[in-house]
């Protein structure tokens, strides 16, 4: 079965966030001051764009995109100016709506710039560090301003009936995060790969073999963009097949088609899973939890940051501070 067409891109544009939610499987926080630039954004878009024959839709995320607003909409210009592939969307979790006039303004501004829909970020986690009367703002404002279909919400539910976390109690807070967490709907890597299972029932890393992750890495239709270039598959972040600012976005997706399930550590988990990755983790050191794990995607985190920390295959994970490391005090992405 051929590999497929990467349709849909996630442009990260940024490592900051005002927000250090415990879900976050990209390990985004106040402390990554890593900023994508113009040029390399546009680089990037534009590779995807003439890397699919039948185009690509692109959402513009962080982190917190909205935190350098001015660089976001002139980004959003300059790709609508140069008929890249559409903005299918702008995501944010709605910590800067403080004023229905500037959210006015803003939004409309990227609606003439070709931003298709505007998702907005609220659930427990996000409701530890903004509150929720801010995006509540922002869904009601943006519904006026570009219309409710072009408004989507993570979770409206949440939206609807939630409340602050920040004044509660250490405990009570952790016992609603693990709850939230119980339902299922986060992907257990990055920082959600910790401390986010004690309502879960866990399983030995056998349980997870001969679990190939073929159809996510190679079918997915869907890739991320890091900050600094690195590609990842479908929302495997951190697995890093190429660098869109060292090589044309066309060239990396030939090469992973190329060597579909050989080799590294990309076609162990293609063939048998993160499980495929045990044996090398146990030589560098690795020891397995006795308790199990909850996921596929936790273990499969879990062996990676291991590896990643051992430098045993630097090219096919990072950038390092996906997996913990702490970013120097730069803004800028060179
Ligand atoms: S989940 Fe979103 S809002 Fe929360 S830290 Fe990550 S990027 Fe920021
Ligand atoms: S187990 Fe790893 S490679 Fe497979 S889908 Fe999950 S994160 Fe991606």
């Amino acid at each position: 079965m051929p590999v497929k067409y990467w349709s849909r891109a996630g442009i990260m544009l940024t490592a900051w966030c005002d927000a250090a939610c415990a879900c976050c499987y990209a390990n985004c926080g106040p402390d990554k001051h890593l900023w994508m630039n113009n040029d390399q954004a546009l680089e990037i878009w534009t590779g995807l764009t003439e890397a699919s024959p039948h185009g690509c839709r692109v959402h513009l995320t962080g982190g917190e995109v909205f935190g350098r607003f001015d660089d976001l909409l002139a980004l959003c210009r300059a790709a609508h100016r140069a008929g890249l592939g559409p903005l299918e969307a702008v995501e944010t979790n709605g910590g800067w709506a403080t004023d229905e006039g500037e959210i006015c303004r803003r939004l409309a501004a990227l609606d003439e710039a070709g931003m298709g829909r505007l998702t907005i970020s609220a659930d427990p986690y996000h409701q530890q560090f903004i509150p929720l009367e801010r995006p509540r703002r922002l869904a009601r404002v943006a519904a006026e301003v570009l219309g409710a279909a072009r408004v989507r919400i993570r979770w409206q539910t949440w939206l609807e009936t939630g409340f602050d976390l920040a004044g509660l109690p250490a405990a009570r807070r952790s016992e609603i995060l693990q709850r939230h967490a119980a339902g299922g709907t986060d992907r257990l890597t990055g920082r959600a790969a910790d401390g986010l299972d004690g309502q879960m029932q866990l399983r030995p890393a056998a349980a997870f073999d001969d679990n190939p992750c073929n159809e996510t890495l190679l079918r997915g239709r869907h890739v991320h963009v890091a900050p600094d270039g690195s590609v990842w598959p479908a929302t495997c972040i951190g697995i890093v097949v190429g660098n869109a600012l060292r090589r044309p976005v066309a060239a990396i997706w030939r090469d992973l088609a190329a060597r579909e399930g050989e080799g590294g550590l990309v076609g162990a988990l293609q063939r048998r899973g993160p499980v495929g990755l045990m044996e090398l983790a146990l030589k560098e050191g690795f020891v397995d939890r006795p308790a199990g794990w909850a996921s596929k995607c936790q273990l499969c985190f879990h062996l990676r940051r291991h590896l990643a920390a051992a430098a045993a295959a630097p090219e096919e994970l990072g950038p390092a501070w996906i997996y913990g490391a702490r970013l120097p005090e730069t803004t800028e992405q060179k």
